[in-house]
């Protein structure tokens, strides 16, 4: 009888599995302060943060986001700088407890990992990935990070 052998085939570990030093530093703020960067919503993020509001979540929408021109919803920006309405002046984050899935997985976005020169553009950007006080982040985490901001560009279109 002729054995058929099944093809395996094997993944090659992605180079951030290793886990990657990284500290967010408080009132650093630099991925937050660029001019008419995006922030996409996921509905869960929506959800969360009307709530932290006491608002209805279409309430919140109308006030605190914004539609791209594809209609998924992105957080407003401030009309002088075109920053995140949600900086503060001293760099933290209005609605640190509660902010959207993707400045939580930041700078584990699949953009900024997915090859060398993303990367070293990343850490031009991030002085949390190269502080002494940088912790090792394990690659489940990592992983856990760019699937959020994955599922948070697919974004919502409607409530
Ligand atoms: S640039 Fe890095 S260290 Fe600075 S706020 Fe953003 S994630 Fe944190
Ligand atoms: S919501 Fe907060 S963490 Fe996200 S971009 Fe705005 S200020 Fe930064």
């Amino acid at each position: 009888m002729r054995v058929i052998r099944k093809h395996v085939s094997r993944r090659r570990p992605e180079w951030w599995e290793a886990g990657i030093r990284f500290t967010c530093l408080p009132n650093c703020g630099r991925c937050c302060d660029e001019p008419d960067g995006l922030v996409y919503l996921s509905r869960e993020d929506a959800s969360r943060i009307s709530n932290s509001f006491d608002l209805e979540v279409d309430e919140w929408l109308e006030k605190d986001a914004r539609k791209t021109h594809d209609g998924r919803y992105v957080l407003k920006s401030t009309t002088e700088k075109g920053t995140c309405i949600y900086i503060k002046e001293d760099k933290g984050c209005k609605i640190h407890n509660v902010k959207p899935a993707q400045c939580s997985a930041f700078p584990f976005w699949k953009e900024n990992i997915r090859d060398d020169p993303s990367w070293r553009k990343t850490i031009e950007i991030c002085p949390g990935l190269v502080h002494p006080d940088a912790i090792l982040i394990d690659g489940d985490t990592i992983r856990a990070h760019i699937e959020a901001d994955a599922h948070a560009e697919l974004g919502f279109k409607e409530w």
